[in-house]
C-alpha cells in the first residue's frame, strides 16, 4: 500500500474520479476532427447575455480588490426575483460548492442520504466523503421518477433528501402533485435539498419549482439554482441556494470559504438576471431543438427519456463508452453514462442548431 493511501480517510478512497467529460483541446489532440460539437456538459450554446460587456467596465478594480464576501447586491436581485428574503440566500462557487457546504455542515458518519438513480455523481460523492450512506431510488422502466419508492425511502427518516428536478442525467421531472406527495411524506428530521439546476428550461411547461411548495411548510429545506446552465455562465462558477430561513443560511455561511464567489462572477450574474429577454431566447431555442433531436432519436428507434432539461438521455443499445468513441472521432463530444445498469445510456446536451445537426449526422453514420 502506498504512503498516500495510508494518509487519507477511508471515505476518500471510496470516491470515484469525477467523469467531467473531454475538453475541446483533448479531442483535438486525440482525433483532430474538422469541427467539434461539445455536447457533453449541458452548456448553453448561445452563451450569456450580451449585456455582460457592460460589467467589464468595472475594470481592473474587479481584479485588484477582494470581492464582496456576502454578495449583497446579487443576493438582493435574486431575492426580488424569487420573492424570498435576502437573508435566505447563499452564493456558491457553482452550486456544486453549495452541495459540498451543505454536506459538510449537516452530515455525520452513518447518516443516510436519499437520492435518485441514475444520479448526478456529486449528489453521492459529498455524502460518501462525510461517511454517510447513499440510498438510491432508481427510476422506473420507462425512466420516470418512482414516486412511490421515493416516498417510501423518505419515511425511513434519512438525514437528507437530495435530488435534482428536472433530474440529471435523465431529464425526467416531478409533477406538482408528485412533488407535494414526496415533500409531505418527509419528516422534520430530514433536510430537503432540491437541486433545480435546469428549472429555467422547464418552468411554464408541466413543471413547478419546489420553492412555493416548500415555502408553505415549516420543514428544513434548501433549493439550489445555478448560473451555469440557462444563464450561460458555466466558466465563471456561480450558483446560489435559498434556505428555509436565515438561521440555516447563517450556519451554512460559516462553512463556506469567505470569498467563495469572485467579483467577476457576481457582476456577470447580476447582468444575466437583468436580461430576461436573453433568457427567454435561450430557453425557446433549447426546447425547440430538444424536440427536434428527440424526434430524430425516436426515428432511429432509440429509447429516449422525455426531458425538461437542456439534454436528452438515450439508450444506444451497446456499450456507451465504445459508442461515444465513434462519435468523438467525428468531433462530437457527448457523455457516456457509467453507472451500473445504465452503461448503454448516453446523455447529449442540446447545442446550437448546427451542433445538433453535427451530432445527428455523426450518429446516423454510426448506426
Ligand atoms: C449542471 C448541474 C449543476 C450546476 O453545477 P454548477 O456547479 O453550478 O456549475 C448542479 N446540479 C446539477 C444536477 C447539474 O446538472
Amino acid at each position: 500500500m502506498s504512503k498516500s493511501l495510508d494518509m487519507v480517510r477511508t471515505e476518500v478512497t471510496r470516491l470515484s474520479p469525477y467523469n467531467s467529460g473531454l475538453t475541446i483541446g483533448e479531442v483535438m489532440r486525440r482525433y483532430a476532427p474538422a469541427r467539434i460539437a461539445k455536447l457533453g456538459s449541458n452548456e448553453n450554446p448561445i452563451g450569456p447575455s450580451p449585456t455582460l460587456v457592460r460589467m467589464m467596465q468595472g475594470g481592473s478594480e474587479m481584479f485588484r480588490l477582494y470581492p464582496d464576501p456576502s454578495g449583497r447586491e446579487l443576493r438582493q436581485a435574486i431575492a426580488a426575483r424569487h420573492e424570498v428574503e435576502e437573508d435566505q440566500i447563499i452564493l456558491g462557487n457553482g452550486s456544486e460548492d453549495l452541495l459540498s457546504v451543505i454536506s459538510r455542515a449537516v452530515l455525520r458518519p452513518g447518516d443516510a442520504v436519499v437520492t435518485l438513480y441514475p444520479s448526478f455523481p456529486l449528489h453521492e460523492d459529498y455524502a460518501t466523503l462525510m461517511g454517510a450512506s447513499v440510498k438510491r431510488v432508481g427510476v422506473k422502466s420507462d425512466l420516470s421518477i418512482d414516486v412511490d419508492a421515493l416516498t417510501k425511502a423518505v419515511r425511513e427518516r434519512p438525514r437528507m433528501l437530495l435530488f435534482s428536478n428536472p433530474m440529471n442525467p435523465v431529464g425526467s421531472w416531478l409533477s406538482e402533485g408528485d412533488l407535494s406527495r414526496v415533500l409531505d411524506a418527509t419528516g422534520d428530521e430530514t433536510l430537503i435539498v432540491v437541486d433545480e439546476a435546469y428549472a429555467e428550461y422547464a418552468e411554464g411547461e408541466d413543471y413547478v419549482s419546489s420553492l412555493p411548495l416548500l415555502g408553505r411548510t415549516d420543514r428544513p429545506w434548501m433549493v439550489l439554482r445555478t448560473f451555469s446552465k440557462a444563464f450561460g455562465l458555466a466558466g465563471l462558477r456561480i450558483g446560489f441556494g435559498i434556505a428555509c430561513d436565515p438561521e440555516l443560511r447563517g450556519l451554512l455561511d460559516r462553512v463556506r470559504t469567505p470569498f467563495n464567489v469572485n467579483g467577476m462572477a457576481q457582476a456577470a450574474a447580476l447582468a444575466a438576471l437583468a436580461d430576461e429577454d436573453h433568457l427567454a431566447r435561450v430557453v425557446a431555442l433549447a426546447r425547440k431543438e430538444r424536440a427536434r433531436v428527440a424526434n430524430f432519436l425516436m426515428d432511429k428507434r432509440l429509447e429516449v427519456a422525455p426531458s425538461r432539461g437542456n439534454f436528452l438521455f438515450f439508450n444506444c443499445r451497446q456499450n456507451a463508452s465504445a459508442f461515444v468513441e465513434g462519435l468523438l472521432r467525428q468531433g462530437v463530444i457527448v457523455k457516456p453514462w457509467k453507472q451500473e445498469g445504465f452503461d448503454t445510456y448516453v446523455r447529449v446536451s442540446i447545442g446550437s442548431p448546427s451542433e445538433n445537426d453535427h451530432f445527428m449526422a455523426a450518429l446516423s453514420q454510426l448506426l
